[in-house]
This record gives structure tokens, C-alpha cells and sequence, in this order.
């Protein structure tokens, strides 16, 4: 079992040291989770450090391929209020 990185990294780095596997490396064109070593943080911690600290939205997801912080969970937006949002400013 193991997370997984996706396009939508923006090669932060905050994630890297806070894995107690060392599982995650800088990579082109963006970091990824070598899934041999990564445990999930089982039995080092409560929660996946990797999620815990990435201030992105949807970058990390689960062994299931669900995101670990969906769309709203970090910044509070509803995805559909976001949605109008942006639809308002491209109209402009
Ligand atoms: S879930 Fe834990 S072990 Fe796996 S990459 Fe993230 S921080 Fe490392
Ligand atoms: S914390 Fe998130 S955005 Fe930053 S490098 Fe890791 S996966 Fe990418």
C-alpha cells in the first residue's frame, strides 16, 4: 500500500523531509513516492505526514487513487462556489 503523487505537485519540497520512510524524491517533472518503501506511515504516524503537510489540493492520492485532501478540504471553498468563481473571472 502505498500514496501516490500526481501532476498537480508543485515540487514544494515540504513533503520530503517529513516522511519517516524516505520514500519521497524529487523527480521531473514533479516528486514521487517510490511505493516499496512507502508505509502509509503506519505505525510511525497517525496520519500520512506527506498529506499532513502538501498545500495542494488533490496532489496526493490513496492506494484507492482517491485524494487525500479533496478539492475544499484545505482551503474551506466549496468546489462548486470555487467553480463560479473562476467561471466570473474568465468572463471578465
Ligand atoms: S504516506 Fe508516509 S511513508 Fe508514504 S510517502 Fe507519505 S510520508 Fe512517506
Ligand atoms: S508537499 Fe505536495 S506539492 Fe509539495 S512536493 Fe510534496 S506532493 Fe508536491
Amino acid at each position: 500500500m502505498a500514496l501516490k503523487i500526481i501532476e498537480s505537485c508543485v515540487n514544494c519540497f515540504a513533503c520530503e523531509p517529513v516522511c519517516p520512510s524516505q520514500a519521497i524524491f524529487a523527480a521531473e517533472p514533479h516528486f514521487l513516492i517510490d511505493p516499496k518503501k512507502c508505509t502509509e506511515c503506519e505505525g510511525a504516524h497517525a496520519v500520512p505526514q506527506c498529506a499532513s503537510i502538501c498545500p495542494i489540493e488533490g496532489a496526493l492520492l490513496d492506494s484507492l487513487g482517491e485524494a487525500i485532501n479533496p478539492p475544499g478540504s484545505l482551503t474551506g471553498i466549496p468546489p462548486e462556489k470555487m467553480a463560479q468563481a473562476m467561471a466570473e473571472l474568465r468572463s471578465h
